[in-house]
C-alpha cells in the first residue's frame, strides 16, 4: 500500500483551521500573515507559495455580514435599544461592529486562504 494519495491530499477542514489560527495551511507551522491582513508571499517554514491564494475582498464582506447579524439581531431583543434614542444607540452599535469586525477579520481571512489553498484554484486566474 502506498500513501502517496494521502500525501497530496489537502483536507479542507484542516486547512481552514490552520488558516483560522493564522498558520500556513500547508505545514501548520509558518505564520500566514506578515502584518495585519497581509498574507506572507511564501511560507517561512515550508516555502509554500501562499501569494497565489489571495482572498481579496471576499472575507471583508463575509465578516461584516456575519458581525452585522451577530451584533444587530440580538440587540433588537433588548427593549432598552428601542427606548433609547437612535442617536445614542447607533454610534455604540457601529463602534461595537467596527471593533468586532477588525478582530474577526484576520481569522476569517486566514480561514478563507486555507480554504482556497485546499480547493486549489487554477494557476492561471488573474
Ligand atoms: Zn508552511
Amino acid at each position: 500500500m502506498t500513501d502517496t494519495a494521502l500525501q497530496v491530499r489537502r483536507p479542507v477542514w484542516r486547512s481552514i483551521k490552520r488558516g483560522l489560527a493564522h498558520k500556513c495551511p500547508n505545514c501548520g507551522e509558518g505564520r500566514l500573515f506578515t502584518r495585519y491582513l497581509k498574507v506572507s508571499p511564501v511560507c517561512e517554514h515550508c516555502g509554500e507559495d501562499l501569494a497565489r491564494y489571495r482572498a481579496d475582498d471576499g472575507p471583508a464582506y463575509l465578516t461584516i455580514l456575519l458581525v452585522g447579524h451577530l451584533v444587530i439581531a440580538p440587540m433588537l431583543f433588548f427593549p432598552i435599544v428601542w427606548e433609547t434614542s437612535p442617536l445614542v444607540v447607533m454610534p455604540i452599535a457601529l463602534s461595537a461592529i467596527t471593533v468586532i469586525t477588525l478582530t474577526a477579520l484576520p481569522r476569517i481571512k486566514g480561514g478563507f486562504v486555507g480554504l482556497l489553498w485546499a480547493i486549489r484554484p487554477g494557476d492561471h486566474q488573474h
